[in-house]
């Protein structure tokens, strides 16, 4: 084990198999995998959730480094060691459902996973709980459910972005309009996504699905009158200095503007949109649910929300 104390590698796992010994007491259960890992805030919210459902075992942080050839190994021993399962991050998503035995819908259509469950059998599925906590944070800050929503993603061409575009998709949202600072990247997801919004619910000029290239500001004026909720799903506003994704002027009191960004707590986009007169959340509550998704994939029982989001609010705050 690694000085960092509860941080394993690859050489950790193989001599834990060849001694017979487990690292720490309670044993390894669940893990997270990435590289860098040193920052992930998932143990801080799913080992407290261990500990109130009355599971024993420790959630460990796992540093693979981004160079490895695949997560084959690593999930082989995992599964022989008696890990439950594992949350994945950047940038094992993608190599994380190549490696495993079977996948869910969501991850399939996405291409890329955060949340394996190892099963009895020895073979692994695949999971990606990022739409639902983007779905269950909506629905906590707002009080609104996506299909009652006519929503603009900006950043759909990145994974969040896209996570959230196909749970919108999934759950039949009134208008989906995807935004994204190289436009053509959107492309194939927009035909994917298509079948999700052939049918007629909404009457009106405007199609039900439309993607605009954020430097158009005269079609996104025009597009965001007729939307409800905004999402910021680009990197734009987590450093220091960065501005906001959206002019202000386009930001009107009627929307909602969720910004999955958690740290600033307040980014450019929230306080234009605050001061637009638009009610405004972050994306705090969205890691929250998508742990909790994983947690109940993984045990196959309700989790405990409350406590995940104030050990999360507890971390982030330390
Ligand atoms: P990603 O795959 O790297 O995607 C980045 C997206 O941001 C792309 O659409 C990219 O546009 C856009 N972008 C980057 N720089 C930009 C700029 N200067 N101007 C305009 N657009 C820009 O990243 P990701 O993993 O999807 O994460 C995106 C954000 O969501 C991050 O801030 C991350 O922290 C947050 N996130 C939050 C949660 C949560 O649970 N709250 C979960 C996942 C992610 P191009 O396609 O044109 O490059």
């Amino acid at each position: 084990m690694t000085a960092n104390n509860f941080t394993l590698t690859l050489d950790d796992l193989r001599q834990w198999r060849d001694g017979g010994t487990a690292p720490c007491d309670p044993r390894p259960l669940i893990g997270v995998i990435g590289d860098p890992i040193s920052h992930s805030l998932s143990p801080a919210m799913q080992q407290p959730a261990l500990d109130e459902a009355g599971i024993e075992g420790r959630y460990v942080k796992i540093h693979i480094p981004k160079n490895v050839e695949s997560l084959d190994e690593c999930f082989a021993l995992m599964s022989e060691l008696g890990f439950q399962g594992t949350n994945i991050t950047i940038p094992h998503k993608e190599a994380a459902l190549a490696a495993s035995t079977k996948a869910d819908s969501v991850s399939t259509i996405m291409g890329v996973a955060n949340t394996i469950l190892f099963l009895a059998d020895g073979t692994s599925k695949a999971y990606n709980t990022d739409g639902v906590g983007f779905a269950g944070a909506v629905r906590d800050a707002f009080l609104m459910d996506l299909r009652d929503l006519r929503i603009a993603i900006i950043g759909t061409g990145g994974g969040a972005g896209k996570a959230a575009a196909i749970k919108c998709g999934m759950d039949g949202c009134e208008r989906l309009v995807m935004i994204n600072r190289t436009v053509e990247k959107l492309r194939p997801l927009a035909e994917q996504l298509g079948p999700y919004f052939r049918d007629d619910r909404l009457h009106g000029p405007s199609d039900r699905i439309a993607t605009i290239a954020l430097a158009d500001t005269a079609a996104l004026q025009e597009a965001l009158e007729e939307i409800d909720l905004i999402v910021n799903a680009t990197s734009v506003g987590l450093k220091a200095g960065d501005g906001s994704p959206l002019p202000a002027h386009l930001i009107r009191p009627h929307h909602m503007v969720f910004d999955m960004i958690y740290a600033p707590p307040k980014t450019p986009l929230l306080i234009d949109a605050e001061e637009q007169g638009a009610r405004i959340a972050n994306g705090a509550n969205m890691l929250a649910h998508q742990g909790a998704a994983s947690f109940a994939i993984w045990f196959g029982k309700a989790p405990p929300v409350a406590t995940m989001k104030s050990a999360l609010a507890a971390a982030m705050q330390a």
